[in-house]
C-alpha cells in the first residue's frame, strides 16, 4: 500500500492570526535594555529604527495578532508551506520512523524569511517610511526584504557580510533584480564600515558588523493533523531562531496548554554553537552595540565565526524567546559539524530529490540522527522538520563538498 506523502493545505487555511508565546509563557522575559543607560526600553527608545506598530507588537503580550489583510494577500502566492513525509529518506535509512518536512522554499526567495519580510515592509510602508536598510548573511534575509520592499513600493538597502557576497553573488543579483543597493559589509558606506575596515582590511564581516552599518545607515538617513498523526520531535535550524520558532512555537502552544509531550530540538552549527556554548546574558545584537542589550544565549557580540557555507546560521546570538525556551528546560539543543551537515543534505536531496539549504541541512542531520536513533531502539517515532529553505544559490558549497575539500 502506498503511503500518502504530500498534504497541502488550502489558501483558505492561511491562518488569520500570528499566534504570540509570550500570552503563554511560564514566566516572563526580561526585558531588553538601553545600550546607554541600560534601563529596560520604552516604545521612544526604539522609534528612530523601528515603525510604532512593530515596536507594539514586539513588546505585545495579546495571544493573537492578527494579520493584515495585505500581508495575506502576499502569503497566498506561495502560502500554505506544503508538508511532505520523507517516504524514501525512510526507506534509504532504513528505519521505523516517520519522517516529515513542511518546506520553505517554495516561496518567491527560497526560505521562510519571506513571511516576516512582507510583514516588516507592509508596516513600514503604512507608518510612512520609505526606505529600508538591513543586512544579511547569506543573502536570504536581504533578497526576501527585497522583493518585500519592491512590493510596498520601498526603498532598500542591504549591507551582506562580505564572506557571503563573494560565495554567493547570485543571491546579490536577486536583491539587483528586485531593485535593491547592495554592498559588501564591512563597507565605505558607513562610519563604522570604515572603522572596521580601518583595524582589519580582511575582515570576512559578520552578521553583527552588518546590523550595526545598517543601524548606522537607517539612523543617519531620515498544522500536522492532516497527517493523521503529531510529531514525537520537532526539529528547526537554529541561527536568529525565526524558522526554528515558526515550526515548533505552535507545538509549544500544546505543550504549555494542553501538556503534549514533544520534544523541540534547535540544531546550530558546532562552530557557531550559541546555544549548545554560548553564555546566558545581556549582550548587544550587533557587534558597534548600538542595538537594545538583550537577554539571550550569546557567544560575545564580537565573536568572529568562521566563514562556514551556512551563512544564515554565522550569528553570535539567539532570539531572546528561543534563549527564554531553552533556559527554561521546554527545548533542547544540539550542534553539528559542516562536513557531517552536506553528508545529510547529500542523502535528502539524493532520495527526496529537493536540493536544502546549507542552514535547513541542519535540521536533515537531526533528522535523520533522530530516525537512525528510532531504528536502534526498534521503536516508530515520528519527526517533523522544517526544511526552511532550498540550496539552489548556495551550489558552490555542495561542489566544495563533492569534491572533497569542504573543511570542518
Ligand atoms: C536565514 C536562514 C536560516 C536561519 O535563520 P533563523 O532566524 O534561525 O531561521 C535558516 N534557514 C534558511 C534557509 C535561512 O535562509
Amino acid at each position: 500500500m502506498s503511503v500518502p506523502s504530500a498534504f497541502l493545505l488550502q489558501a483558505s487555511d492561511i491562518p488569520t492570526h500570528w499566534y504570540n508565546l509570550n500570552a503563554d509563557m511560564p514566566e516572563p522575559m526580561a526585558p531588553p535594555l538601553h545600550p546607554g543607560t541600560k534601563q529596560p526600553v520604552c516604545l521612544e527608545d526604539m522609534l528612530p529604527i523601528f515603525p510604532e506598530v512593530l515596536v507594539q507588537q514586539e513588546m505585545s503580550q495579546e495571544r493573537w495578532i492578527e494579520i493584515p489583510e495585505p500581508v495575506r494577500d502576499i502569503y497566498a502566492a506561495w502560502r500554505p508551506a506544503p508538508l511532505y513525509r520523507a517516504v524514501r529518506l525512510e526507506k534509504a535509512l532504513d528505519t521505523p520512523a516517520h519522517i516529515y518536512y513542511k518546506y520553505e522554499g517554495v516561496s518567491p526567495a527560497g526560505s521562510h524569511k519571506p513571511n516576516t519580510a512582507v510583514a516588516q515592509a507592509y508596516y513600514n510602508k503604512i507608518s510612512g517610511i520609505k526606505r529600508l536598510a538591513t543586512e544579511t548573511g547569506a543573502g536570504q534575509w536581504g533578497s526576501s526584504l527585497a522583493m518585500a520592499c519592491q512590493m510596498f513600493g520601498l526603498e532598500c538597502t542591504v549591507y551582506m557580510v562580505k564572506v557571503s557576497f563573494t560565495q554567493k553573488p547570485y543571491r546579490k543579483s536577486m536583491m539587483g533584480a528586485w531593485g535593491a543597493n547592495v554592498f559588501a559589509s564591512p563597507s565605505e558606506n558607513t562610519a563604522y564600515g570604515r572603522k572596521v575596515l580601518a583595524e582589519s582590511p580582511d575582515c570576512p564581516g559578520s552578521l553583527g558588523i552588518a546590523i550595526s552599518e545598517a543601524i548606522e545607515d537607517t539612523v543617519s538617513t531620515p498544522g500536522t493533523e492532516m497527517a493523521g498523526e503529531m510529531p514525537d520531535v520537532v526539529l528547526g535550524c537554529a541561527g536568529g531562531g525565526s524558522n526554528f520558532a515558526g515550526i515548533s512555537v505552535p507545538f509549544m502552544y500544546k505543550k504549555l496548554t494542553e501538556g503534549m509531550p514533544v520534544r523541540i530540538v534547535a540544531v546550530e552549527p558546532s562552530s557557531c554553537p550559541s546555544l549548545t556554548k554560548g553564555e546566558l546574558r545581556y549582550d548587544f545584537g550587533d557587534t558597534a552595540g548600538m542595538t537594545p542589550l538583550m537577554m539571550m544565549y550569546t557567544l560575545g557580540h564580537d565573536f568572529m565565526p568562521p566563514s562556514i557555507h551556512s551563512g544564515g546560521l554565522r550569528y553570535h546570538g539567539m532570539a531572546p524567546m528561543v534563549s527564554h525556551l531553552y533556559k527554561l528546560g521546554l527545548i533542547e539543543a544540539v550542534s553539528a559539524p559542516q562536513t557531517a551537515i552536506f553528508e545529510a543534505a547529500v542523502t535528502f536531496a539524493r532520495s527526496e530529490g529537493i536540493i536544502p539549504a546549507p542552514e535547513s541541512s541542519h535540521a536533515i542531520r537531526a533528522a535523520i540522527d533522530e530516525a537512525l536513533a528510532a531504528k536502534a531502539e526498534g521503536k516508530q517515532r515520528n519527526i517533523l522538520f522544517n526544511l526552511s529553505g532550498n540550496g539552489y544559490l548556495d551550489l558552490a558549497a555542495y561542489d566544495s563538498y563533492l569534491a572533497g575539500s569542504m573543511k570542518g
